[in-house]
């Protein structure tokens, strides 16, 4: 059996809370062999920690998502570099710019709600990339309708720090730049939708050894699943669509990304 890894799954979700176990196994037994758990704040990356040493194979990414900012403390770099000493810890995030939705969009809201938010998301992105610079970790970036900020931002660190941007969904040029600053991208089960062949594009523009498969789980539930409740074993069914995309076996594409997510996550092989 060709072997995957999930890159990016939310198991501390209450979505997964009844049948933590089953979920982990279900991976097991469809080849996903490794689960990055991700966290989005410092009590769901204290449970990452916990679910990371409940399971050999799942391992825990720390940090804060920009979409939950305002709720920060004003310095977490102390908290991110205390949960990061944990040897199951193998990265940093999801951390990032996502300016989908600010208030300022909404009825009553205002274009300084919406600076004051993305001030307080480029601040928390930016600890975390200091921390994750400081411990030469890697950083999982969540960036929705903010590329050129998030870029901006990442390019002082790109000499230090390496970046997945998850859950990519932008065009192939946008691959490049990011490519070209060391970091990777990573698709979700959208590759699977009828209505993204801009992203199967995307991935077809991608370089082997520059991408990495991950759910989003509980989101994104790829075909024949969408709509769903998704979990790491449809890491299986992302798969099969990215080998159609990339014109390789699954022996191929399972060599190529666990190598990459070896790499970035420093996983032992
Ligand atoms: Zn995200
Ligand atoms: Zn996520």
């Amino acid at each position: 059996m060709a072997i995957f890894y999930d890159t990016h799954a939310h198991l501390t979700y209450p979505d997964f809370a009844e049948e933590l176990p089953q979920v982990v196994s279900r991976a097991e037994a469809a080849g996903i062999a490794r689960i990055i758990c991700i966290a989005t704040d410092l009590e769901s990356s204290q449970r990452a920690i916990e679910v990371a040493e409940q399971f050999p194979n799942v391992f825990a990414v720390v940090g804060w998502h920009p979409s939950d900012a305002t709720k920060a403390t004003s310095d977490l770099r102390p908290a991110l570099r205390d949960l990061a000493r944990h040897p199951k810890v193998v990265g940093l995030g999801e951390t990032g710019l996502d300016y989908h939705r600010l208030p300022g969009s909404k009825e009553g809201g205002t274009t300084a709600d919406d600076e004051a938010i993305k001030q307080k998301q480029a601040a928390l992105f930016r600890q975390h990339l200091e921390v994750a610079a400081d411990l030469g970790l890697g950083c999982v970036i969540h960036q929705r309708d903010s590329l050129e900020d998030t870029l901006a931002q990442l390019e002082p660190f790109a000499d230090r720090v390496r970046g997945v941007f998850h859950c990519f969904a932008n065009d192939a040029a946008a691959m490049r730049r990011i490519v070209a600053l060391g970091s990777l991208v990573s698709f979700t089960g959208i590759l699977t939708f009828k209505n993204a062949q801009n992203i199967r594009d995307t991935l077809a523009a991608t370089p082997m050894d520059k991408f990495m498969l991950e759910t989003d789980c509980p989101f994104l539930a790829p075909l024949p699943y969408r709509g769903k409740r998704c979990e790491p074993a449809y890491v299986k069914e992302i798969s099969e669509l990215a080998v159609q995309v990339k014109g390789c076996s699954l022996y191929e594409l399972s060599a190529a990304t666990c190598a990459t997510a070896e790499g970035f996550f420093r996983l032992r092989g």
